[in-house]
């Protein structure tokens, strides 16, 4: 069984995952990387990346991970699709269970599965999501060119939303649940000093109107001048309400990391999923996690910073870390020498 235990297999394609891959190859670790639903990751929706270290003029997301798969593939990491169900990890080697329906096996593994989308609990949203509601501006903006559209969200992927929208549509309307943008300040202006970009303050999506073949037609929003309006309104407190005739909605309201697939082995977490990774003696940050050859890189383990950069910073450390294991595990293996005459 030898042969078929990896040394290492990174879950996950996004910047982290590729980042630790390249970092791994060029290690001579053979990493065998699982592209998951969403290969190539939350750059694969973006269109320019303007603050990546090395590209003056900017870089297209999806140019940059398929320069960083050519690169990963040229040092011979190997790719292969499947997003992994069920880890047991207690014991040497660890045990994936795939969508595919293989189960690998491996002697370490770099979790680099990133974050998903979030979905804000609106009427209708899951008969819509693809119909003319959507988590991806990128992917589906061109399809609302002369529509009146919402973008649900304070924060500064809102704010790139609303931007890249009022390219196609005729207004972007920006629905955020309180009064002050989470956004930062550049972002912020970007979108506030465009004429075709609105705010309503203090108001939530209630319900998306529409259906699967006309797709959205409309929304009803909620307002109290407090802010969080949906909360106040459940709790019985009088809520403004108007429905909006739109004809399509979009979602960035931030994500939620994928890591169900961790529950039951150890590997620790917050409250969210994010998952923590340790310090080591002297208090500085490794990759490492609570599991012996589990190691976090990028957005999984990452509420804070969530930049391209970082994620490309701690795949490294994760593939470094990955390394100093197997060296231990080796050491461990061999058999200890003894005096002879
Ligand atoms: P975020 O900063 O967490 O913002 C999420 C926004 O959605 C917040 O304004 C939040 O409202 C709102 N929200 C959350 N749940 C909601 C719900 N159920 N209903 C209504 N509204 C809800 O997420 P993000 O904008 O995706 O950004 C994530 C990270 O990526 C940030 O660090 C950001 O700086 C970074 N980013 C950077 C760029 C760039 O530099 N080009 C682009 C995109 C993202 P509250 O404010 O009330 O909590």
């Amino acid at each position: 069984m030898t042969e078929d235990i990896h040394d290492l297999v990174i879950a996950g394609s996004g910047v982290a995952g590729l980042s630790a891959a390249v970092y791994a190859a060029r290690a001579d670790l053979d990493p065998f990387v699982l592209e998951g639903d969403e290969p190539g990751g939350q750059l694969t929706l973006t269109t320019d990346v303007e603050n990546y270290l090395g590209f003056p003029d900017g870089v297209g997301g999806m140019d940059l991970v398929q320069r960083g798969k050519e690169q990963a593939k040229q040092f011979g990491a190997q790719f292969q699709h499947g997003r992994i169900e069920d880890a047991v990890l207690d014991e040497q080697p660890l045990e994936l269970s795939l969508s595919t329906g293989d189960t690998i096996y491996t002697r370490s593994m770099i979790v680099a599965t990133g974050a998903s989308a979030r979905w804000v609990g609106a009427e209708n949203e899951e008969e819509l999501m693809g119909h003319g509601l959507s988590t991806c501006a990128t992917c589906d903006g061109a399809f609302h060119r002369g529509d009146d559209i919402l973008v649900v969200g304070g924060g500064d992927s809102a704010m790139e939303e609303a931007l890249f929208l009022a390219k196609f549509a005729d207004s972007v309307t920006v629905v955020h649940r309180r009064e002050e943008l989470r956004a930062s300040e550049i972002m912020a202006d970007r979108a506030r000093e465009h004429e075709d970009i609105q705010f309503r303050w203090n108001t939530e999506l209630e319900a998306i109107h529409g259906s699967q073949t006309e797709g959205v037609t409309g929304a009803t929003l909620v307002f109290h001048p407090e802010g969080y309006p949906k909360e106040k309104g459940e709790s019985g407190i009088d809520v403004d309400r108007e429905t909006v005739e739109v004809g399509g909605v979009f979602y960035a309201v931030g994500h939620t990391p994928n890591t169900q697939f961790l529950d039951g082995t150890g590997v620790e977490r917050d409250e969210s999923g994010y998952i923590f990774t340790q310090t080591d003696a002297a208090g500085r940050p490794t990759a490492q996690t609570a599991v012996d050859g589990v190691f976090a890189a990028g957005d999984v383990a990452d509420p804070r910073y969530r930049q391209a950069i970082t994620s490309a910073g701690t795949g490294s450390m994760a593939a470094l870390d990955a390394e100093a294991f197997l060296e231990t595990l080796q050491d461990e293996d061999e058999p200890t020498a003894t005096a002879t005459a």
